[in-house]
């Protein structure tokens, strides 16, 4: 688990600081819903965090519309960021709760530049359960994508 987590009451977390202009950040995009800016902890040259204006906790707060509006940009900043920093390849990545890894517990998208042997990665402890298993799996979500229909 990471040392600090930023678990502030709306408005007063870290990204909304930084929208509201009380914290200083490298801002590279702004729009009436969205704010992208670099991370303070670069993971390569060029890492840029794109939030929504709103606080949001995360993937199950944010509304279908402004989730979009996040990626829209996060894909805009992604063709900037390749084409500033060369890089050959590119990861998105957002993480939601404590046991997902998020810190800053304001809805955003890491916007990360990759290179060869950069260093950076993903512990991803990989299972191949076998195709009945998957079955199940798969008709379990397929249960609650029905329930949640009407939500979208
Ligand atoms: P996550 O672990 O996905 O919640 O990521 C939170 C990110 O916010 C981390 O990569 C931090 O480096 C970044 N961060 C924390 N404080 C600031 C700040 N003041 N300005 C820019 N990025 C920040
Ligand atoms: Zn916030």
């Amino acid at each position: 688990m990471p040392m600090f987590i930023d678990t502030s009451e709306p408005g007063s977390c870290i990204f909304c600081r930084i929208n509201a202009g009380e914290l200083p950040a490298a801002k590279v995009y702004e729009d009436h819903f969205v704010t992208a800016f670099m991370d303070i902890g670069q993971l390569n040259p060029g890492h840029v965090l794109v939030a929504p204006k709103h606080h949001w906790e995360n993937i199950f707060d944010i509304p279908p519309a402004e989730a979009q509006a996040v990626m829209l940009v996060a894909q805009r900043v992604a063709h900037a960021v390749k084409a500033a920093f060369d890089c050959p390849g590119l990861m998105l990545f957002q993480a939601n709760g404590r046991e997902g890894e998020q810190t800053v517990m304001h809805f955003h998208m890491h916007v990360v530049p990759r290179h060869a042997g950069d260093g950076v990665g993903l512990i991803w402890p990989r299972k191949e359960p076998g195709q009945q298993l998957l079955e199940h799996y798969a008709g379990q979500v397929r249960q609650q994508l029905e329930f949640n229909e009407e939500l979208f």
